[in-house]
């Protein structure tokens, strides 16, 4: 291990006691001057009935302990500034400094979604050119930046392949969807209103062509294909796979959460994808959850553009800006306000900061980084689906489960040895997968050091099976009884 790796793990042992047990009596964080006012007794104010001598366990602490806690807490978590996060499918990459120093400029940040269009012309000024990026990105003609997050852009691409079909007069019933999809693709079909039906991959761990051609009929309004697929590989017949759905009148939705394999080398629209939703907090390093909202902005071809959720951003003979709420055949509105505005500064800030030929090498650099791993970590760790990696690889537990060490173990050691594990488990289609995504924005070093790692666990796999089987050891917290914590968990502190 290098020394850097040694380090983390160590720094942040301190123990922490719940905040109920901190403090002691009448501490206080703040202090309030003389009352220079008359004193009236809050029973003559409030309804007796209504008040209350205290709140029972209420910890009484001063302003330092409390920022002490959750200071010390806020170094339990592992996370993107503190090291590598090989999560497989999230694509968790370091968020750049400056997208936040343009999210917090005050026109941005002070700016209210209520204002009239008149007013944020700047702010109105970077969502359209977001959109035409992502439009230039993706070979599409149209965006909405209303969704949320990546299920909810598939969620708003389905409901407008509804409309569409629903146009022609009829919406048909169902749509196809591969059995190695992201778990939200079949969920945003089913709330569509929609039938899911799969279909098989093929040894290279692609769609079935064949398969395909026999059942895409009437019925089928869509096929919602991920490309490159959650194995991390190309779907090599899209462009084929796209020509028989449209012969039979149906589209092609592409979950596009891995754009980053992608941009600047193909585009979506050319090998004949209708919609995409394209991840924000993936592709263009806005940050996933806990750090802001996401953002999943849809992108279609001109045959959806009239069914995009509205307002629209629409442009004036003047160059000027405006809320489009004029689009009779629009699915309706799919977010409040025009989406999560600051994740669209962000973003922006990240594609023009790289521009054309930097994004290219975005791509470039994170499809490298995983064949890197795949080479340095293929004669320890099994390979189920042989095809070329683009931007993740998926490992099984194959080889270290004939010693009973499974992808959950390695997992869970890969903590002690100072990393965040992969994704396990997924996709579904390989048995013990280990799913492993280091993106464009690690170092080789820092990548060196998890193969390291990940060969000296394949070891301890061999020689030493209990010490993987146990971890973590590290931690403050070592194996927990996974059952346990989801059926009976502890939510509710409860005063002795
Ligand atoms: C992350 C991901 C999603 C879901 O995106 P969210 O923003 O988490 O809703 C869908 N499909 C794929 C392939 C993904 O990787």
């Amino acid at each position: 291990m290098t020394s850097n790796h040694q380090r983390i793990g160590s720094h942040f042992q301190l123990n922490e006691r719940l905040v109920f047990e901190e403090g002691s009596a009448g501490r206080r964080g703040f202090d309030l001057p003389e009352l220079d006012v008359p004193r009236k007794d809050v029973a003559s104010v409030v309804d007796p009935g209504l008040l209350r001598d205290g709140i029972a366990g209420m910890p009484e602490l001063s302003e330092v302990d409390v920022i002490r806690h959750f200071t010390r807490l806020s170094t339990w978590n592992y996370h993107i500034d503190l090291g590598l996060y090989p999560l497989g499918s999230c694509t968790m990459k370091y968020n750049p400094k400056i997208n936040e120093r343009v999210a917090r400029l005050d026109g941005f940040a002070l700016a209210h979604p209520y204002m009239p269009a008149e007013l944020i012309q700047g702010a109105l000024a970077v969502q359209k050119t977001l959109e035409s990026c992502l439009a230039e990105i993706s070979g599409t003609d149209a965006v909405s930046l209303q969704p949320a997050a990546g299920a909810h852009g598939e969620l708003t691409g389905i409901l407008m392949i509804r409309a569409y079909h629903q146009s022609k007069g009829n919406p048909r019933k169902k749509i196809l969807v591969p059995d190695s999809a992201h778990g939200t693709n079949p969920a945003s079909v089913t709330i569509s209103g929609y039938v899911v039906e799969n279909v098989p991959s093929d040894r290279r761990g692609m769609v079935d062509l064949e398969h395909l051609k026999k059942v895409v009929d009437q019925d089928v309004a869509a096929i919602m294909i991920t490309n490159p697929n959650t194995l991390g590989v190309f779907e090599h017949d899209i462009a084929e796979i796209a020509e028989v759905m449209h012969s039979r009148g149906a589209l092609v939705y592409m979950d596009g959460a891995n754009l980053n394999a992608m941009m600047g080398i193909t585009r979506p629209g050319d090998f004949g994808i209708d919609v995409l939703h394209i991840n924000l907090h993936k592709t263009f390093t806005t940050p996933h959850g806990g750090g802001g909202p996401g953002a999943g902005p849809v992108a279609v071809k001109k045959i959806l553009e009239p069914f995009l959720p509205y307002p629209t951003i629409g442009l004036k003979g003047d160059g000027s800006l405006f809320f489009d709420h004029d689009r009779p055949q629009s699915i309706g509105k799919m977010k409040a306000y025009n989406g999560q505005f600051g994740m669209h500064v962000r973003a922006l800030c990240y594609i023009l900061a790289n521009g054309p030929k930097g994004l290219k090498e975005v791509s470039e650099v994170a499809v490298l980084n995983a064949n890197y791993i795949r080479a340095k970590l293929k004669d320890a760790y099994a390979i189920p689906y042989d095809s070329p990696s683009l931007h993740e690889i998926v490992f099984s537990d194959r080889n270290q489960a004939r010693n009973d060490v499974h992808g959950g173990d390695i997992a869970k050691r890969l903590i002690d040895y100072g990393f965040h594990p992969p994704t396990v488990s997924f996709p579904l289609i390989v048995p013990g997968a280990l799913m492993v995504e280091p993106t464009e924005t690690e170092s080789k070093q820092e990548i060196d050091a998890f193969i390291e790692a990940m060969l000296a666990i394949a070891k301890e796999a061999e020689e030493n099976p209990e010490i993987v089987k146990s971890a973590p050891h590290s931690t403050r917290i070592g194996r927990i009884d996974e059952a346990s914590a989801a059926r009976k968990p502890v939510l509710r502190w409860k005063p002795e």
